[in-house]
């Protein structure tokens, strides 16, 4: 049998999965090893392709099975997955300076490998999972935890952009003046800029900027006495039980998401947006406020394209795997190897 993998390498563990020509999934859920990416890259793959192994024993496949693999890492990578010589959070270890882990990933297995960096393997797992891979489909996805992530699939066809950095959906700037109830505020983000998405609407946008903002309107809250970094932590979880100054920050969170949905929707006209992360591994209840938040936060849409579907994307946990495995697919598919 001919099948694709998809292997996600993360900060600390490597999660596989395996894909088949009619689109079906060799595992449920995760199957996860643990990533070694601190020791450098001789080990790193290694272990890698160890995992795999172990991963398709799982599977009730055979590694030989596999025509075609699918990476995905954190970046910055080009997009071909030359790593950034600078180095990264992930990859502090010197020999990753510039390292192909795509190609030497290749070289250990002894078959072709192709390169998505993290977000934009999560924003094709989203569409993936409205159109399937074979629709030409155009979809944008924001993916919010830490950082905001996210990617850009036109046509079904992931935006890589010439040096990697397509999809980079975070550092857009967005009109954050025009949103009422957060007049004066000056939203840092460690990109450098001053408002644009992340800015406003990631983990690290409540900590920084959003939370001691909102901590003035609401004297004596609960949060006030902790540490920060500890109490941005607390805000998804009281917003969900209906904290008021909690629901404020999502709230602002929401409407800055809804001013870049709308520079999209006029730059693309996509088909989808897809919202994703942590903020809003939630209930279902409230990721329906947290949508409607969203689109009350979109400045008004020309009357054909004020239906644009606002989807919540699934599974969060083996998105990476699933869309390197994914976009492994549309490369067997093209190269007839599946
Ligand atoms: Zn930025």
């Amino acid at each position: 049998m001919a099948v694709v993998a998809g292997i996600d390498l993360g900060g600390t563990a490597i999660n596989y999965t395996f894909l088949d020509g009619e689109e079906r999934w060799l595992i449920d859920g995760l199957c996860e090893h643990p990533a070694r990416s601190k020791e450098g890259p001789d080990i790193c793959l290694r272990q890698i392709v160890g995992g795999l192994d172990i991963a398709a024993a799982r599977a009730g496949i055979s590694v030989k099975d596999v025509v075609l693999a699918g990476l995905d890492t954190p970046g910055p990578a080009s997009n071909a997955g030359v790593l950034s010589v600078r180095g990264s959070t992930n990859f502090v270890h010197p020999d990753w300076a510039g390292f192909d882990i795509r190609d030497g990933l290749s070289r250990r297995l002894g078959k072709p490998v192709t390169y998505l960096n993290d977000g934009n393997a999560g924003a094709l797992w989203g569409h993936f999972t409205l159109f399937g891979a074979g629709r030409p489909a155009t979809s944008i996805s924001a993916i919010i935890g830490t950082g905001l992530g996210g990617g850009v699939i036109v046509d079904g066809n992931v935006v890589k952009g010439r040096k990697g950095f397509g999809g980079e959906l975070g550092h857009v700037l967005i009109p954050y003046q025009s949103i009422e109830f957060t007049r004066g505020i000056v939203p840092h983000c460690n990109c450098g800029r001053i408002g644009d998405l992340e800015s406003m609407c990631s983990l690290t946008a409540i900590g920084r900027t959003l939370l001691p903002y909102f901590l003035t309107k609401y004297p004596g809250h609960e949060l006030a006495s902790l540490d920060t970094v500890q109490a941005a932590k607390r805000v998804r979880g009281l917003a969900e039980r209906g904290d008021p100054m909690s629901r404020d920050i999502f709230r602002a969170q929401a409407h800055a998401l809804g001013l870049f949905f709308d520079e999209i929707v006029n730059a693309f006209d996509p088909d989808a947006l897809i919202v994703g992360g942590g903020a809003i591994e939630t209930s279902a209840d409230f990721q329906h406020w947290f949508v409607d938040e969203i689109r009350a936060g979109m400045p008004s849409q020309r009357q054909e394209q004020a239906d644009i579907p606002i989807h919540i994307m699934p599974n969060g946990d083996t998105a990476g795997a699933r869309g390197a495995a994914i976009e492994a697919l549309k490369l067997a598919r093209d190269g007839g190897l599946i």
